[in-house]
């Protein structure tokens, strides 16, 4: 559920992203497309409205990332309260094939509302088990997507191993200047 959040956030919100400016997507509908397939959930067609809605949460899934990076716990943890009861996330066991399986969406399990109800189930556990120190935004310059660092030294400070090589690269030039 927090990769679903990583991939609403860096797709669905303006901001920079990669060393250069972006607007948000183009296409709202294709960029929740493109989310899920990224994890694993492809989804043929999304409906605009329910993009719009999406989009307009990722930015409130934005706002815990920064301030959890930034140590604003409690700003963070105001912003999942809200998400929580906005959402009406709730915990349940749904049966599947395999076995019970945990879910968050409560009555509705929508695109809409049970993605982000699961997205902000996921970031109410990182920030209530002690994980808040894992949701970061990255350090490169001119960007500012997120991620969840999953590492086991918990040091990761970039997106992409785009963004750290090109920082990397930075580095290499300002020492031989
Ligand atoms: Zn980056």
């Amino acid at each position: 559920m927090l990769a679903a959040s990583v991939e609403y956030v860096n797709r669905l919100t303006p901001g920079y992203a990669g060393g250069a400016a972006f607007d948000g997507p183009a296409d709202e509908a294709r960029a929740v497309a493109e989310s899920l397939a990224a994890i694993g959930y492809p989804r043929p067609s999304v409906r605009t409205e329910d993009a719009r809605r999406l989009t307009e949460l990722a930015g409130r899934m934005r706002i815990v990332f920064e301030a959890a990076h930034s140590g604003e716990l409690d700003r963070a943890a105001d912003e999942v309260n809200a998400l929580l009861v906005d959402t009406r996330a709730r915990p349940q066991l749904d049966r599947r094939a395999d076995g019970w399986s945990l879910h968050f969406h409560g009555p509705d399990d929508g695109l809409v509302n049970g993605w982000a109800a699961g997205c902000a189930a996921g970031l109410a556990l990182a920030l209530g088990t002690g994980l808040a120190g894992r949701l970061g935004v990255c350090a490169a310059p001119y960007c500012d997507r997120v991620f969840v660092d999953v590492s086991r030294n918990g040091q990761r400070r970039f997106c992409s191993p785009q963004c750290q090589s090109r920082v990397k690269a930075a580095a290499h030039r300002a020492r031989q200047g």
